[in-house]
């Protein structure tokens, strides 16, 4: 298996073994820029790593230069054929480009673009997407010619002296999308960026984006990923940062809450308690484990092992376990604030 080499993005070191990073794109109008720094922030607060933007016009690349100057995570402008947005967007200082050579028609406009990208040190993405393959040269999408297709937008800046590049191949299809990845990396080792395209609502990307993901990443290959989700771009990040703590790939610090399934001896709303509880701890940088359990029957046992732990009694109210110590009575309306003090106070 081929290493892949580092590229910086920003700050951001991407490949050759750095930590994987992980990557959103805002969904708001680049002009906009209050409502486009407004979506950074959160995107920021929940730990993104690198935030892409679409930049369709010269408007839109000239609010990079307000929109860089209110946030700190690196930005890359996402770029479709017109390459005067790219200069535009480099000369408002992006961070980096998402941008196929390829779809520029005059190769003169090409290598003005990568003449500017290496002065600057600027990364320039080759972004493969099955479902929009050159199909007068590529009838099928598959795996075999989404990497040819990454060749030629490759070959056309490797001709120009140019490596700073980083490839994304992604197709809504699970199989392609890491057939396609293994090949790639078989044959070069510029970073790969992940992602299932298209991979459609929460739960169907939250399954989608997983598995090739995880395969991926548990096989070596895979530098940088994003979540590709219909909706809000902030539940990307936190899918893609809880992946990387599952898989053992981040030292980030979060919060793990354990949950019981709920069954029939389930008493309290575990399900309402354990979601209130990660929708305020989002934010907190702490390693602490949370077990929420409905019942004091399998409850207790999971909560003990747990930083802290509650288990519905009988009387609806609560059992709150810390480590080993004696479990003391909390009411069922406290037991969210009490646990999110604990939380806070650790
Ligand atoms: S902890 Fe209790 S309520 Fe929850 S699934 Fe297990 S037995 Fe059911």
């Amino acid at each position: 298996m081929k290493k892949s080499k580092t590229i910086n993005l920003g700050g951001v070191l991407i490949g050759g073994g750095n930590k994987i990073s992980v990557q959103s794109m805002t969904n708001t109008n680049t002009r906009d820029i209050d409502s486009t720094v407004k979506q950074i922030e959160a995107l920021e607060s929940v730990g993104v790593n690198i935030v892409r933007m679409a930049v369709l016009d010269s408007d839109a690349a000239r609010a990079i230069k307000s929109i860089k100057s209110r946030v700190s995570v690196p930005l890359i402008a996402d770029i479709h054929f017109d390459y005067k947005l790219a200069l535009e967007s480099m000369e408002s200082g992006i961070d980096a480009l998402r941008l196929n050579p390829g779809n520029i028609k005059n190769k003169e406009n090409v290598k003005t673009v990568i003449e500017e990208a290496r002065s600057r040190n600027i990364p320039i993405r080759v972004g493969v997407n099955a479902g929009s393959l050159d199909i007068t040269k590529y009838k099928e999408p598959t795996a075999e010619n989404m990497v040819l297709s990454a060749r030629d937008h490759i070959e056309l800046m490797e001709d120009l002296g140019f490596t700073n590049i980083k490839v994304s191949l992604k197709a809504s299809n699970i199989k392609t999308t890491i057939e396609a990845n293994e090949l790639f990396r078989e044959k070069y080792d510029y970073p790969l960026h992940l992602g299932v395209t298209e991979a459609g609502t929460l739960k169907s990307s939250l399954i989608k984006s997983t598995s090739a993901i995880s395969y991926l990443l548990l096989n070596g290959i895979g530098d940088t990923i994003r979540y590709s989700i219909t909706g809000d771009p902030v539940e990307e990040v936190i899918a893609g940062k809880k992946l990387l703590k599952f898989l053992d790939l981040s030292q980030d610090p979060s919060i793990e809450i354990i949950s019981c399934p709920t069954c029939g001896r389930t008493i309290a709303d575990i399900d309402y308690i354990a979601s209130e509880i990660e929708r305020n701890t989002v934010n907190i940088k702490k390693n602490i484990s949370i077990a929420v359990m409905g019942c004091v029957v399998n409850g207790p046992g999971e909560a003990r092992h747990a930083d802290f732990g509650v288990a519905a009694r009988e009387d609806g109210d609560f059992m709150f376990f810390e480590k080993y110590e004696t479990p003391i009575k909390i009411s069922s309306s406290s037991v969210i604030q009490f646990l999110i003090d604990k939380i806070n106070n650790f």
